[in-house]
């Protein structure tokens, strides 16, 4: 996709406002901010929308959108803030690379609206509600990526294990360095 500009940002080919960098995403101030600190993230990738981005990056991608939102809203003295994502042009997307949208928000705003106040509630939606959960079921617990547990140390014993210990130390140090 050598005529995404989102691709461009990151082969350094046209020129962003960068405020997070890591080997897979980088984050960038919207060049068309909607509020003062609007920041973009998007993997390096070109992936087109969220599905596309591979099972084990996602979780770190919100990472990602948790700590550059923190970072923003304090920074900025924002009072909160919106993470917005559209996927698909029928959704809103307008650059076919994904990207998640931080926006925070301030006292001085205008209004205080939400995503609710683009999108009105639907009767039509509303009267097909059971019908809906019937069509979605139930989705299948999403697994706890639970991190690796260290392993068991070796119980020393006085005497008998002292080399081993000793071994261990050394490479527990090596760790720690
Ligand atoms: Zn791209």
């Amino acid at each position: 996709m050598n005529d995404c500009i989102f691709c461009k940002i990151v082969k350094g080919e046209i020129p962003a406002l960068k405020i997070y960098e890591d080997s897979d995403f980088i984050g960038f101030l919207d060049v068309n901010p909607r509020f003062i600190g609007h920041a973009l993230i998007i993997p390096k990738k070109h992936l087109e929308t969220i599905l596309d981005i591979d099972n084990n990056q996602i979780g770190h991608m919100f990472e990602i959108v948790q700590k550059v939102a923190k970072t923003i809203t304090e920074a900025l003295d924002a009072k909160g803030f919106n993470i917005g994502n559209n996927n698909g042009q029928i959704a809103g997307q307008a650059v076919p690379h994904a990207h998640v949208h931080i926006m925070p928000r301030y006292e001085t705003d205008e209004h205080h609206a939400g995503f609710e106040a683009a999108f009105k509630p639907s009767e039509d939606a509303k009267k097909e509600l059971e019908n809906t959960l019937k069509k979605i079921g139930t989705i299948d617990p999403v697994e706890t990526k639970t991190p690796t547990p260290d392993p068991p140390k070796p119980e020393t014993k006085k005497d008998e294990n002292l080399d081993f210990a000793f071994d261990d130390n050394i490479v527990m140090s090596k760790f720690d360095g």
